[in-house]
């Protein structure tokens, strides 16, 4: 019997599978329904994603990746659980041999959480992890196995991560807590300041993807946004612009910015000169929030490219990567290095 070989993003926001010799099997939004009482799960996915803000009191839908890397060890475990389960349909006997992308920055303590999560899931041991934005940069078929300096700039819902690779390691890197969903309650907090209107972070996602931009559009754009009013508790529709939105979130995004400066400044002159040759690359789905490819260019003056396909990037890149188990195993922090190397930001 052949063994299945996959990689897995798990996403704050989405988690994706990636199988060799298939390519991506599996998309879902990283959401898990559990019982209120026993915390049973009730769905995962995208049937959980559908409960969000629709789902009674007793039952309660959650993001385990929320913040940081995992909130929640057995909701993590159930969700690995499933996705494993999905890809293996009848094959369940033969353990998968899985790489699961974790943050650049987490602990030891979390790595094992991690690894201990994908085994007990069904995953054939070790399970391997690789930092994210090397599986980014794999999977944006990037060189990085070269002697030159590549970057990548992975930005996803709860987090966005920034670093220069060359040789399969990582020369450079940081990891910030922002991402889409800093730019949806930005948002939303802006719709109910400025026009006393309640919108849930679903809706504020939709305006964001429909007319969102990083810099003012050539044509602006508007959209209709429905929501409770603040004062008569009512259901109205008023109209958003991307000018508007634009103004919003641009202090989220300097703080993106601000990452992706940190690591330049940090990055040894010959491989920042092939980045400046080679441009950044832009990968996770908050990659597509448009002309942010442009505001980046504006505030560092390196050019910008977004990666094909950008939000699978890091679950293709986890999976190409079981064909270098060796090389990416080195790219992970030592326990010593995890202890004395920076957290994650909380
Ligand atoms: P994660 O790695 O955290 O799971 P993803 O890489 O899947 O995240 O990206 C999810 C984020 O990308 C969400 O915040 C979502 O709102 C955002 N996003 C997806 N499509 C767009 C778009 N067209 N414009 C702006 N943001 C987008
Ligand atoms: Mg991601």
């Amino acid at each position: 019997m052949i063994t299945k070989r996959i990689g897995i993003d798990l996403g704050t926001a989405n988690v994706l599978v990636y199988e060799r010799g298939r390519g991506i099997v599996l998309e879902e939004p990283a959401v898990v329904a559990l019982t209120e009482r026993d915390n049973a799960v009730v769905a995962v996915g995208s049937e959980a994603h559908a409960m969000l803000g629709r789902h009674p009191g007793s039952i309660q839908v959650v993001r385990p990746m929320r913040d940081g890397v995992i909130a929640d060890y057995l909701i993590t475990e159930a969700l690995l659980r499933y996705l494993i389960a999905r890809v293996m349909g009848r094959m369940r006997l033969v353990r998968p041999e899985v790489m699961v992308s974790v943050p650049v920055g987490v602990t030891s303590v979390e790595q094992r959480a991690v690894r201990d999560a994908t085994e007990a899931a069904g995953a054939r041991r070790p399970a391997q992890l690789i930092p994210e934005p090397l599986a980014a940069a794999i999977g944006a078929e990037l060189p990085v196995g070269s002697p030159r300096g590549h970057m990548v700039v992975d930005i996803g819902g709860g987090r966005s991560e920034a670093a220069v690779i060359s040789m399969f390691g990582i020369v450079a890197g940081d990891s910030v807590r922002i991402g889409g969903d800093r730019l949806n309650e930005a948002i939303a907090q802006y719709v109910k300041r400025r026009h006393s209107l309640v919108i849930g972070e679903r809706t504020a996602e939709e305006v964001k993807v429909a007319i969102g931009a990083a810099l003012p559009l050539a044509r602006d754009e508007a959209t209709g946004v429905r929501g409770r009013d603040q004062v008569s508790g009512l259901p109205r529709t008023i109209i958003v612009r991307s000018s508007e939105v634009v103004g919003v979130i641009q202090e989220q995004l300097a703080a993106v910015v601000q990452s992706v400066r940190r690591v330049l400044e940090q990055t040894p002159p010959e491989l920042a000169s092939d980045v400046m040759d080679r441009g950044i690359v832009l990968t996770g789905g908050g990659a597509l929030l448009r002309q942010l490819d442009e505001l980046l260019v504006q505030e560092t003056g390196v050019p910008v490219h977004v990666a094909d396909d950008a939000q699978r990037c890091v679950a293709r890149g986890a999976g190409i990567a079981l064909d270098h188990i060796d090389v990416i195993a080195r790219s992970m922090p030592t326990e010593e290095e995890a202890l004395v190397g920076q957290p994650l930001p909380r």
